[in-house]
C-alpha cells in the first residue's frame, strides 16, 4: 500500500508513526514544506525567551529517526501544489532543487495544518513585524529579543500572545499587547481570566483592550505603531498573532467538502468526502464534544488522536474521532488558566440551557504549607446536573482539576458523580474535599434546591430595580469594613439564628460571604425559617472578579 501525507508535524507525523506500526510493508511519504519535520510548536515561546535553551531540543523526531526507526520516507522542502484524484496522485514542488514531479497513493492523509490569520495593516508587511508558527518565525524573532531589542508591541492576546508576551518579559523587554475583544484569551470567561489581566499588569504588561493597530511605519530602528484609540506606540518590532485559519487550499481545489469557515469535513474515522483521502488537525472542522454542533478547535492533543485514528482506519482498524471537548491550558509567569468543554459564553450564544457555580477553594489542604487559592467555574444542564464544561484559573494544581473535570465530561457524568469522585489525598497534594468534590457539591445542591444560587452579574443589575433583594453580608464586620457589596447590610453568620428579626419578612434576601460557603450555611438557616433567599455564587470573590470592587 502507498501512503502519502501532507504536512509533517502534529498529526501528519503521529500518522506517519502509526501507519508504520500498523503496516509493516506500506510505502509511506510524508511531504513537509518547512525544513523540520515533527518540531514542538508549542515549545517556540519558551525557546524565544530563554526556558527552552538548545534550538535542538524542538525537533522532537528529527528526520533521521524517522527514517531510520520507523522507515518513513520524509521529505523536507517539499511543498504539495495539488491533488489529482482521478488518477490519485499529488504533485510535489521541491523548494530546494526547483524539481517538480508527481507521486500516487492509495490513502492520503491531509495535514496541513493552519496558517496565521494576516490582518491587512498599512506596513503590516516590513521586516520587524513578525508571526509565530514555525522554527524559522521563532529564529527570527528569538534574534530580535536578543539583541538589544527594549520594546516590542504584540496585536492579539489569544494563548499564543500570552506566552510570547510572557516570554519577551522574561528576556527584559517592555511589552504592550493590543487586543481587539474587551478581554484577553477570548475562549474563556471574561470574569475568569481577570485575575490573569490583573497578574499581566503586575508583571509590566502594558494591555490595551478594545484597541486596534491602524498603521506600522519604519521609525529608525524601529517602528512606530498607530493605534485606533488614536495612541501612537514606539517599539522595536511587533509581533501579531490574532488566530489562525485552516490551511485547506489544496482540499479545496481537489474538490473535498469544506465548512464555510474553510475546514475540511471528515466522518468519525476522518475521513474526507473522498474516502481515499483522509484529513487530520487544524485543518479539519470537528465535532464539538459537548454540543455535537461542528467546530474548529486548533490544539495539538486532538491533532495527534486524528493523525492515530485515520491511520487506524487506512490499516483496516476501527476507530473513530469523538469529537473536540477544547481542553486548553496556559500559564503565565506562575499564574494558570485552563478550561475544557463549553465555556458559559459558548452556551448562551448557542441558547443551551445550563446553571453555573463558583468555587474558590485552596489547591491543597490550608493548614499545610505553601497552599494557593484558586477559582473553579463548573457549567452543567440545570436539571440532569450534566457536566458541560469547565474553568479554572489560579497558581497551582489547575490542571489537575481541570483534567479531571475533562474525564468527566468524556465519560458523560454529572455534578452527582463530581460529589462522588475519589481523587489524590494527602495534605501537601488536596484537600480530603478536593475542589472537583467540592464544585459537585455546590452544583448539585443547586441541582436538587437545596440553595438557590444568584450571579454577580444579575444582582449588579437587580441593584437597579425597585424592591430590589436585601443584601445580606455574612462576614464578620472587619471583613465587611475592608470591602462589600453596596448597600449590603451585615450579620455574622454565626449571630443570624439570633439577629432574624431585623431582618423584613416577606423581602427577598441575597446572601453573600466571602467564597460562597457561609452564604450557603446562612441561605440554609433562613429557608428553614421561612425566607425567601439564594446564594450569591462564589460569594464577593466572584463579584470582584465580575462587577469590580465594592466599597461602602
Ligand atoms: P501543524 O503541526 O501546524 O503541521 C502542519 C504542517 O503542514 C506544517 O509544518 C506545514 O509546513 C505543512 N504543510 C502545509 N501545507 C503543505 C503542503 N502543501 N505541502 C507540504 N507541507 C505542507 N496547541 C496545544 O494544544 N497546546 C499548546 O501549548 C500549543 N502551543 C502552540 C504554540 C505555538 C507557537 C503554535 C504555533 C501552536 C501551538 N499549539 C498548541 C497548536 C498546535 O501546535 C497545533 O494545533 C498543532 O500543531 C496542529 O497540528 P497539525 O498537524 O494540524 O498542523
Amino acid at each position: 500500500m502507498k501512503i502519502v501525507i501532507i504536512g509533517g508535524v502534529a498529526g501528519g507525523a503521529s500518522a506517519a508513526a502509526r501507519a508504520r506500526r500498523l503496516n509493516e510493508d506500506a510505502e509511506i511519504t510524508v511531504f513537509e514544506r518547512g525544513p523540520y519535520p515533527s518540531f514542538a510548536n508549542c515549545g517556540l515561546p519558551y525557546y524565544v525567551g530563554g526556558k527552552i535553551e538548545a534550538r535542538k531540543k524542538l525537533l522532537v523526531a528529527p528526520i533521521e529517526l524517522l527514517q531510520k526507526r520507523h522507515r518513513l520516507d520524509v521529505r523536507v522542502l517539499c511543498e504539495v501544489t495539488s491533488i489529482d484524484r482521478e488518477a490519485k496522485q499529488v504533485s510535489v514542488h521541491n523548494l530546494a532543487t526547483g524539481e517538480r514531479y508527481e507521486k500516487p497513493y492509495d490513502k492520503l492523509i491531509l495535514a496541513t495544518g493552519a496558517a496565521s490569520v494576516q490582518p491587512s495593516i498599512p506596513g503590516g508587511d516590513g521586516d520587524r513585524i513578525l508571526g509565530l508558527r514555525d522554527l524559522l518565525d521563532a529564529d527570527r524573532l528569538h534574534k530580535l529579543a536578543t539583541s538589544g531589542a527594549k520594546r516590542a508591541v504584540m496585536l492579539g492576546a489569544g494563548f499564543i500572545g500570552i506566552e510570547v508576551a510572557e516570554n519577551l518579559v522574561r528576556r527584559n523587554i517592555d511589552v504592550t499587547i493590543v487586543e481587539l475583544a474587551d478581554q484577553i484569551l477570548p475562549p474563556w470567561d471574561q470574569e475568569m481570566v481577570s485575575p490573569l489581566q490583573q497578574h499581566l499588569s503586575e508583571k509590566g504588561i502594558d494591555l490595551r483592550l478594545k484597541d486596534s493597530i491602524q498603521q506600522f511605519e519604519e521609525d529608525g530602528d524601529g517602528l512606530k505603531v498607530s493605534l485606533k484609540s488614536g495612541d501612537t506606540l514606539k517599539a522595536d518590532f511587533a509581533v501579531v498573532s490574532v488566530g489562525v485559519r485552516p490551511e485547506s487550499r489544496l482540499a479545496k481545489a481537489a474538490g473535498l467538502e469544506c465548512s464555510d469557515r474553510g475546514g475540511v469535513l471528515t466522518n468519525s474515522s476522518m475521513q474526507t468526502s473522498d474516502r481515499d483521502i483522509y484529513a487530520v488537525g487544524d485543518v479539519v472542522e470537528v465535532d464539538d464534544f459537548v454540543t455535537k454542533n461542528q467546530a474548529l478547535i486548533p490544539l495539538a492533543g486532538p491533532a495527534n488522536r486524528q493523525g492515530r485514528i485515520a491511520a487506524d482506519h487506512l490499516s483496516e482498524r476501527s476507530s473513530a474521532y469523538r469529537g473536540t471537548q477544547g481542553t486548553s491550558i496556559v500559564g503565565f509567569f506562575d499564574r494558570t488558566i485552563a478550561m475544557t468543554g463549553q465555556s458559559e459564553k459558548g452556551l448562551r450564544r448557542q441558547a443551551i440551557d445550563y446553571e453555573k457555580i463558583y468555587v474558590h477553594p485552596a489547591d491543597h489542604a490550608g493548614y499545610y504549607p505553601g497552599a494557593n487559592g484558586l477559582t473553579l467555574k463548573l457549567l452543567f444542564n440545570p436539571k440532569t446536573g450534566l457536566v458541560l464544561g469547565a474553568q479554572c484559573v489560579g497558581s497551582t494544581g489547575i490542571d489537575k482539576r481541570i483534567d479531571v473535570i475533562a474525564m468527566a465530561i468524556q465519560a458523560g457524568m454529572t455534578v452527582f458523580d463530581l460529589e462522588e469522585v475519589e481523587l489524590c489525598y494527602a495534605p501537601q497534594f488536596g484537600s480530603a474535599k478536593d475542589p472537583v468534590n467540592m464544585a459537585g457539591f455546590v452544583a448539585a445542591g443547586v441541582v436538587r434546591g437545596d440553595h438557590p444560587v444568584i450571579h454577580a452579574k444579575e444582582l449588579a443589575k437587580s441593584k437597579m430595580e425597585p424592591n430590589s433583594d436585601l443584601i445580606l453580608d455574612v462576614r464578620t464586620p472587619a471583613e465587611f469594613d475592608a470591602g462589600s457589596i453596596p448597600g449590603a447590610m451585615n450579620i455574622p453568620v454565626d449571630e443570624l439564628r439570633e439577629r432574624l428579626n431585623e431582618l423584613p419578612s416577606g423581602r427577598n434576601i441575597t446572601v453573600y460571604c466571602k467564597v460562597g460557603m457561609r452564604g450557603y450555611l446562612a441561605t440554609r438557616i433562613l429557608l428553614q425559617n421561612e425566607f425567601s433567599a439564594h446564594n450569591l455564587s462564589g460569594g464577593f470573590t466572584t463579584w470582584q472578579h465580575v462587577v469590580g470592587n465594592g466599597k461602602n
